[in-house]
């Protein structure tokens, strides 16, 4: 038990849930190669990016912005095609996170498979939720049977589906994926996490369209390149939006954000064509480290992979001392061994390939 856990007499006001949930887990490290949090490796293009600042000169700062940021759901909503009542935006979309666990969580269940990306399980220990992590299959896939047997033992409740999976970077059939939200029926919010569909192609918006209790969750933060800005948003029905938009604190949106996403919106090219240089980019990284002899690199859809390792703690340091940061994932169930690495430029890519080469011969 860590001291944060301990009671405390000064702090009799913290709920106990709160209490027993360890703080998130990142040090924040210096290193020349970032590869540790599956960013883009390019900033914001230049020239959007004085565009962006020329934008937020126009505004009025002392003025508070749009209450829902209206101007920039519209532009969402004209993006992906969607109703603009059904686009909720939040400051990242770990935001989003909170808010669908405030509304359907709360004393309810909260369903994930295992591993997964920790801020699910956070925010559910946080709120109280009652937690069932189902283990994923050896291959990484959703263990359907397992999936639909939580399903209809009962919710109501929040059921998380990341697809590609975080940190595995494994994307399910699209058969597989909708007899697990078919089998969620009516009772749960079924929450499709597609932050990193750029990568790997997929887009289940048309699952989403077909029940109101569906939402797909989008982030600026990956291949948009924007992660230092904070905007995620949810594409859902019009119903759910608006009981999201009661638990979302008003004018949660700064406006020199939204100005800048308005810029972004204006010139989405770049992101398709950068999606796509990263896609080359980790072919080219896993074909380099297919004939490991003690490592193994693992397949992966989004913009990183597992490297499993006899020695993480080892191989950590190997590649810091190196100037190449990633991400330890070895403490989650499966993942024995594994540091999850992000694709970055082809010149960090090139470094990375060489260390990892030399790490397996080490
Ligand atoms: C990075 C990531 C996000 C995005 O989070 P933001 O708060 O929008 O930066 C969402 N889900 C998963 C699984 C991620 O890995």
């Amino acid at each position: 038990m860590t001291e944060a856990a301990l009671p405390s007499p000064l702090l009799g006001g913290v709920r106990d849930a709160v209490r027993a949930t360890p703080a998130y887990p990142f040090t924040p490290i210096d290193a020349p190669i970032k590869l540790d949090q599956n960013e883009s490796p390019e900033d914001f293009p230049a020239e959007l990016k004085r565009l962006a600042a020329e934008r937020m000169l126009a505004r009025e700062w002392n003025r508070y912005p749009d209450l829902h940021a209206d101007t920039l759901r519209h532009r969402i909503a004209e993006y992906e095609g969607w109703d603009p009542e059904g686009v909720v935006v939040t400051p990242g979309s770990n935001v989003i996170i909170k808010l669908l666990t405030e509304v359907g969580g709360i004393g309810q269940r909260v369903l994930l498979s295992q591993p997964n990306f920790s801020v699910y399980v956070l925010e559910g220990q946080l709120l109280g939720a009652a937690l069932t992590q189902v283990p994923l299959r050896p291959d990484f896939g959703l263990d359907v049977p397992a999936m639909q047997r939580e399903l209809r033992a009962g919710g109501p409740g929040v059921l998380y589906l990341p697809q590609p999976h975080a940190p595995t970077g494994f994307l399910d059939s699209a058969a597989d994926l909708r007899a697990v939200v078919e089998a969620a029926g009516d009772e749960w919010l079924v929450v499709i996490d597609e932050a990193y569909h750029q990568y790997s192609g997929s887009d289940f918006r048309t699952l989403v369209r077909e029940r109101p209790n569906r939402l797909s969750l989008r982030t600026f933060s990956k291949a948009w390149g924007l992660a230092g800005l904070r905007l995620g948003y949810a594409l859902t029905s019009p119903e759910l939006a608006s009981n999201l938009q009661k638990v979302t604190s008003a004018f949660n949106v700064n406006a020199l954000t939204q100005a800048a996403l308005e810029v972004a919106l204006e010139h989405p090219a770049y992101v398709q064509e950068r999606a796509r240089q990263t896609v080359q980019e980790r072919g080219r990284v896993l074909a380099a480290l297919q004939d490991l002899k003690v490592l193994h690199a693992h397949p992966s859809q989004a913009n990183f992979f597992l490297l499993r390792t006899p020695d993480p703690d080892r191989a950590y340091r190997f590649l810091l001392e190196r100037g190449l940061l990633v991400r330890r994932q070895d403490k989650q169930p499966m993942l024995q061994g594994c540091l999850r690495v992000s694709i970055g430029t082809p010149e960090q890519n090139d470094r990375l390939i060489q260390a990892v080469l030399e790490l397996d011969r080490a």
